[in-house]
């Protein structure tokens, strides 16, 4: 498990080269793993009207589920060395829909790296 973490972040920090951050720099890649063994990258994309901007973690489930995804293992965020990139309130909720129990990866270097579970960064997520 903890190669496979590292292996993660690794290509959440390496895909933060195509962020498009204009506005805040703040340039965040996440990568998503699928039960079955595939990964999807994200990166936050930026707007000028700032409410339309969507995180990494979003990105990252979107592609995923447009390939016809449905199960999720684990998810890596990146954001550089300086600053952990835990993800946002809205990202949990997004990803409590399809993934309550993915384990949530974060983290400003693969030899120090935190794991949480989602069921504890968002207690009584919402649902229909
Ligand atoms: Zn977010």
């Amino acid at each position: 498990m903890e190669g496979l973490v590292k292996d993660l972040y690794a290509l959440a920090e390496a895909a933060r080269e195509n962020a498009y951050a204009p506005y805040s720099g703040f340039k965040v890649g996440a990568a998503l793993l699928t039960k079955d063994g595939k990964v999807y990258t994200g990166v936050n994309v930026e707007n000028a009207s700032f409410g339309a901007t969507l995180c990494a973690e979003r990105a990252a489930f979107a592609k995923a589920v447009s390939e016809g995804k449905r199960e999720f293992a684990a998810i890596a965020v990146a954001a550089g060395s300086e600053k952990e990139a835990i993800p946002c309130g809205i990202c949990r909720q997004f990803m409590y829909e399809l993934a309550p129990e993915i384990v949530v990866i974060t983290g400003t270097d693969k030899d120090l790296l935190n794991t949480a579970k989602l069921e504890d960064l968002l207690p009584l997520g919402f649902r229909l």
